[in-house]
Parts: C-alpha cells; structure tokens; sequence
C-alpha cells in the first residue's frame, strides 16, 4: 500500500495495525487487504473520512463473542466444540450473516466472513449491519440426531445474543434448512416467543422466503449476466464450469442453462466431473441434497461423464467460471490457465475463493471479475426479503420474489459498475465494490457519531 498523501497513509495505518493485532488471522488480513487497497482513490478525493477513524473502526468488530458448544453424541461420548458469532458492524441495521459449520471455522475465518459481509449487505440496499457466526463441528458422518443435539447446545448460547433488532443468522456451508429449523425450534423454545424474523432460511412453512434456497446462485449468474450484458455479450450459448456442488454451485448451474448456457463440470473436495455436452443439473441436484451422494457418483451414474480424481476444475476450458466452493480455491496458476483456455467472465459465488494473485491475473488480461460481495449478494439479499415478509406477516409469490431478486443484482451490478466509472476504471468491479460498499457505511458512521 503506497503513503504519498494522507489519505493513503491512512489505508497503511490501519493495515499495519490489522498485521500487528491480528496478523494471526491470515483469512482476515487478506480481505481488509484487499478492501483497503481499493479505497485508496476513495479517501483521497474524500478528506471528510480522514479524522473519523472509520477505517480503524471499520476494522474492529463491535462485538465479537466465542463460545463453548458441548453435545452428546451418539455413543453417548460427550463432545466440545468452538462456537462464534463476530457482530462486525451494525451501521445499517442489524447484523446479518450466516452460520458456517466446518473444521476449517476459527476466529479469523468468521471475521473475514463477517468482514466481507458488511460491504456486500451494504450493497443490496437493503438495511442490513454485517456479522457472521459457526462452528468447527464437522457435520459430515453425524447423524440427523446429533446434528439436531449439536444445533440445541449452539443456540442455548447464542439466542441471548439474537433478536429481529439485533441480530439474525442464516446458513452458510455446512448449514441448511434442517439445521436452520432445530435452531429456531431451540430459539423458539427457550425464549417461548414465535420470532420468525430472528432467522432467515427457514423453511416456507415456517416463515421462510421462497427463491431463498436458490438465490445465491441465482443472483451469481444473473450478475454475471448484467456484466456480460453491459459488453454487448451473454451467457446463452456459453461453456461455464462452476466448481463446488453445494447450495450456491447447484442453483448457479440450474441458472445457467435457464439462461442458455453449458454448464460442463462441477467439483467436490475429491475431485471433478466433466460432461463435455453438459451436465443434467437436476441429477446433481437430486444426488446432493436428497442423497447425499458425491460428483464420483454421477459419473458412475451418467457414462457421458467422466471423474477426475483430485484434479483442477480451472483446468476444464470455458467462458465462464464460476467458483461456488469455498475460500482461496482459485489461485493464480488456475486463473492463468483460465485465461489461456479464453474465459471472459469469472463470477464469485463463493466468499472469496479467488486468490488476491488470481484476481490481478484476470484485471491485467481484461476478463470480467465479479467478486463476491457484490456478485453472491443475492442469498443475504434475499434474506432480507424473508424479514420483510416476516414483519409484514406476508408471503410471497415464487415469481415476485424471484423478480426482486433479479432487479437487486441489477441494481448492484449498475451501482457498482457507475461507481468504478467515476474513479476512471469502468470494469474494475472490485474498486466499484468495495468504493461503493464502503462509502455507504462510513457516511452512516459518521452520521452516527462516534459509537
Ligand atoms: N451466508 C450467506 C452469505 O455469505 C448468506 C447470509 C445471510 O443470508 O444472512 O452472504
């Protein structure tokens, strides 16, 4: 980070600063990194932001909360695991973000998480603080009933910390609709009140939203649409390969050949399958979420697809990627293969999974890069709609929920891309992203004086 101006020095003070406190969070350091680099034009046309301390305060968690989660598994061994919540900042509204379950959850996993969070809520428009939350648990090999042990003893900590004003959780990897209901059934029962607003992703006989579930792969694909769209192209007719075969991957895909394009592999943590005249979207789906099968499987099932164990998905030539998996799947040899093979379009579906090398690899090759805050901004997005309706006591129609869904990532995608204009960069979305993202929560905090 260049120091030629105060307002640069800025953005290194409070870099250094992350380094010195939390260097120890390598997640964390890389996405304030990443943000605070982009806001260097930012505070220099806006001196206003200089002495208000809002980027060490931006940096700084308001609240961050850890704690015991003990469960009896089935043998009846009694179990300990690690239980977070980080309400990053509540400028906009309550915090909102997802629950994550995996081994790979610690401190600097969910604050980057919760980090990210505050800028993509910031830019559904949408009144909405950004937090995150989980667990190292691992849910894979648990039974349905130690899932829904493990959910009770999370949420006998957590529910003091929650309400419809202060605080409302979601999923993320590792937790669905099934965890989402044993949480508010625990919610519902200690604190004896039917607050359907306290959780979104809840089922739609319980105050759920309809296109909740697909929304964050949805809105992926329609962003990626809106920035091929204002090129002169679009994704019908494409070869796009999305990795990961979770909630996010299964919807993009489904999406994707709504909209006419070739989704040709898809991946888990064993490898990838490739069907070079595309894959059938509805068997993935149907293999995943109701057998709880793995991609080897389809190929086993589908002989036109072939397996590859271990291998790199980035290495299957297409248009358009889409990484749907997780954090820093996509490294800058993948991207550098990525752009070799002719993509012109890379949509995050996931929370960062491109590396800080890979997204410089795509800008300096003039490929489209949505990143995450703004391109997989439709699932938190779509949580918002869930509180709406949750307040009004209302629900609403697939097609209408689907259609707001739409006109947000087209709202997001025209905000973002007019805001990188302005600094001269018009398809740099990340300095649009971030610029834009940023801008909107530091003017609250200074609005709101120093809290
Ligand atoms: N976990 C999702 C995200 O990363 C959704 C959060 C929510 O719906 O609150 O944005």
């Amino acid at each position: 980070m260049s120091r030629d101006t105060d307002g640069l020095q800025l953005t290194a003070d409070a870099y250094r600063t992350i380094q010195v406190r939390d260097g120890h969070q390598p997640e964390f350091a890389q996405a304030a990194y990443e943000v605070l680099e982009s806001l260097e034009p930012a505070l220099k046309r806006h001196p206003e932001y200089l002495r208000s301390g809002v980027l060490e305060r931006l940096c700084e968690p308001e609240r961050q909360i850890i704690f015991r989660v003990p469960w009896t598994d089935d043998t009846g061994a009694v179990r300990v695991n690690r239980g977070f919540r980080v309400e990053f900042n509540s400028a906009l509204g309550p915090y909102k973000g997802g629950l994550r379950f995996h081994p790979s959850v610690n401190i600097g996993v969910i604050k980057f998480l919760g980090f990210e969070q505050i800028f993509k809520n910031a830019l559904t428009g949408l009144p909405l603080g950004g937090g995150k939350g989980g667990s190292d648990f691992d849910p894979k090999g648990k039974s349905d009933a130690e899932i829904m042990r493990f959910c009770q003893s999370f949420m006998t900590e957590l529910h003091r910390h929650l309400g419809e004003y202060t605080d409302v959780p979601a999923g993320d990897i590792g937790v669905g609709r099934r965890e989402i209901g044993y949480l508010f059934g625990q919610y519902k029962r200690i604190t004896n009140r039917y607050e359907s607003g306290v959780l979104t992703g809840k089922g739609l006989n319980w105050g759920g939203s309809q296109v909740r579930t697909e929304a964050t792969g949805y809105g992926t694909v329609y962003f990626v649409d809106q920035m091929l769209r204002a090129r002169g192209e679009q994704i019908d007719g494409r070869r796009v390969v999305v990795s990961g075969s979770g909630n996010v991957a299964i919807y993009a895909a489904r999406k994707v050949h709504e909209l006419g394009g070739t989704v040709v592999a898809m991946s888990d943590s064993e490898g990838y399958v490739v069907d070079e005249e595309g894959l059938d979207i509805e068997a993935v789906r149907e293999l995943k979420e109701d057998r709880g099968g793995r991609v080897k499987d389809y190929a086993e099932e589908h002989p036109r697809a072939r397996f590859v164990d271990n291998g790199s998905i980035w290495d299957v030539p297409c248009a358009v990627a889409l990484p749907c998996a997780t954090q820093n799947e996509l490294d800058d040899e993948a991207a550098t293969t990525l752009v070799r093979n002719g993509v012109v379009a890379i949509g995050e579906g996931a929370n960062m999974p491109t590396t800080p090398g890979a997204v410089k690899v795509f800008q300096d090759a003039g490929v489209l890069f949505g990143p995450g805050k703004a391109a997989n901004a439709g699932g938190v997005a779509t949580s918002g709609l869930e509180m709406q309706q949750n307040a009004s006591r209302d629900s609403w129609h697939f097609d209408y929920t689907d259609t707001r869904l739409s006109q947000i990532m087209a709202d997001i995608h025209d905000s973002v891309r007019e805001m990188a204009e302005g600094y001269g960069a018009p398809d740099n979305y990340v300095l649009g992203a971030n610029i834009a993202g940023f801008t909107k929560v530091a003017d609250t905090m200074l609005d709101l004086g120093v809290i």
